[in-house]
């Protein structure tokens, strides 16, 4: 049906979303764990990244782990959640955001999404607490690169004596009001996994200001060992320190953040110029407060442009019609093409695993911001290596599907 319609060829190499973009000093730091012979979870490479991030994101203390999951994991343990603790989390998010609340036992109440930088609803927020206001835990995650609306969320959450746990995994180097995502909670939390601005293959990182916090994560993920001759254990312990392998191909990545955000910021406006025209806006941000850091450029068809698609759990149909798209054409017909887009990640309260659990909106409405955020959106191919001639024809494409 739609192969080679109007002489577009598919792509010979793939687009991909988002792929891990290598420099070259990667594989030296590596060399340099190999050679050395520290190959486990101490070393060099370890000790510099924690330094460097705490340099670049502007924290007292980063404790490299074996993933963004796990760091999470450890804040929200530091953030004392216990069986049966009612913990706030964003609701349109990856489900590592709110899965470790469920490790310790926790039961994630969803906050509804806001439309202006598809982020937690600070207006949802505060009637959460109005309907809890025992809540202690809020979990935050900055959508795709975007900072969310923080100072109203911070006077929510002082207001109602509550700790934030920010999820910056993916807005690494996005800041707000000129500081760093990453530095507004107690405990917050980064990726370095393969997809994200910059990659250790795997990997993350805690990072707090609070010397206490960091030791016991540092114990934590070290099997918890007391300090004996033999090994001694008080309390719980996990293995889920980072590798000094991995820490160095981190290393090697972390002065190419710069550069990595200056190439993803080029893709979104290429995206929001070349896009012009067609019943569609970018995903949003507060320009005079925010600069993100781009991860994923986003895209939300609008309304009336919509045509019908219908979402089961597993299964989707829309209908062909003219001057109009969904979602699941465009990312269909973008495959077709060889290039890879994602839709927009589906929200935690209709998810089956997380159906029965409370959900806050701002005002009671048939369709939630985030539900309808996830039926009109999508992500776009946002690789640093996509050439501009590849971005063109990946807009091209998404023309075709709005004749
Ligand atoms: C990637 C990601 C995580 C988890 O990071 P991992 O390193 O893959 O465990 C958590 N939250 C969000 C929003 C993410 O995108």
């Amino acid at each position: 049906m739609f192969t080679n319609r109007n002489g577009i060829e598919p792509f010979e190499s793939k687009v991909w979303l988002s792929s891990p973009t290598m420099h070259g000093p990667e594989i030296e730091y590596v060399k340099d764990a190999y050679e050395t012979n520290w190959m486990s979870t101490v070393g060099r490479n370890i000790n510099e990244i924690e330094r460097m991030a705490c340099e670049v994101i502007g924290c007292n203390y980063a404790v490299a782990l074996s993933s963004g999951t796990a760091a999470l994991h450890m804040a929200v343990k530091l953030a004392g959640v216990k069986t049966g603790t009612k913990v706030f989390c964003s609701d349109m998010t990856f489900d590592a955001t709110v899965n470790p609340v469920v490790y310790e036992g926790g039961i994630p109440i969803f906050i509804d999404t806001e439309y202006d930088t598809w982020n937690m609803d600070p207006i949802a927020l505060a009637r959460a607490f109005e309907l809890y206001p025992d809540v202690k835990v809020v979990v935050v995650a900055h959508l795709y690169g975007v900072p969310g609306k923080i100072d109203e969320i911070k006077k929510v959450c002082e207001r109602y004596g509550a700790i934030i746990i920010e999820d910056a995994a993916e807005s690494l180097g996005a800041t707000y009001k000129g500081v760093q995502t990453g530095t507004f909670g107690k405990y917050n939390t980064i990726s370095y996994n393969g997809n994200k601005i910059i990659t250790g293959s795997t990997g993350g990182m805690l990072l707090t200001d609070d010397k206490a916090a960091a030791d016991k994560v540092r114990k934590w993920s070290t099997q918890s060992r007391e300090n004996a001759p033999w090994y001694q254990h008080e309390e719980l312990g996990y293995n889920y320190r980072m590798s000094n392998v991995v820490a160095g191909i981190v290393r090697g990545q972390y002065s190419y953040l710069k550069e990595h955000i200056e190439q993803k910021k080029t893709i979104y406006r290429r995206y929001k110029e070349g896009l012009q025209g067609l019943p569609v806006r970018m995903n949003p941000f507060d320009e005079a407060k925010s600069e993100p850091n781009y991860w994923l450029s986003c895209m939300l068809i609008d309304e009336a442009a919509m045509c019908r698609q219908v979402r089961s759990d597993c299964e989707v149909l829309y209908s062909r019609e003219r001057h109009k798209s969904c979602p699941s054409e465009i990312l269909e017909v973008l495959n077709r093409y060889n290039a890879e887009g994602r839709p927009i990640w589906k929200p935690m309260h209709m998810q089956p695993i997380y159906r029965t659990n409370r959900f806050v909106c701002r005002e009671e409405k048939e369709i939630d911001v985030g539900r309808d955020i996830f039926h009109r959106g999508l992500c776009l191919p946002s690789d640093n290596k996509m050439t501009i001639e590849q971005q063109k024809q990946v807009i091209e494409i998404i023309k075709k599907c709005f004749e």
